[in-house]
């Protein structure tokens, strides 16, 4: 099937032989194909946002908390770091919070 991913335009879908569908690996998109009549039924929309359709976890990405690894663990160090800034947080409540993330990270890469 040479058909790029309507949502992140990976021109490599994946195609799921036994269930019909096919999907990408990059951004969660999948649609299930009636070998029958054609018609196709979407799954998953892929990339953010999310909404009602949740994508099933076979396609997706590994995440923690709904979001990539990276992403988690870049954005909670941020916001450890800029509370520790502004005095938000004590430095050995920072040392033990990061420890947390790089834990948390770690594990759910
Ligand atoms: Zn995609």
């Amino acid at each position: 099937m040479e058909v790029a991913c309507p949502q992140c335009g990976n021109p490599n879908l994946d195609v799921d032989e036994a269930n019909s569908v096919v999907f990408c690996k990059n951004c969660g998109f999948a649609v299930k194909v009636d070998p029958q009549s054609g018609n196709v039924t979407p799954l998953s929309e892929g990339g953010a946002g999310g909404g009602a359709m949740e994508a099933p976890q076979s396609y997706g990405k590994k995440s923690i908390f709904g979001t990539d690894p990276l992403t988690f663990f870049l954005g909670a160090t941020a916001v450890l770091l800029l509370s520790l800034y502004i005095s938000f947080i004590p430095m050995s409540y920072f040392m033990l919070l990061e420890s947390a993330v790089i834990l948390i990270w770690w594990y759910g890469r």
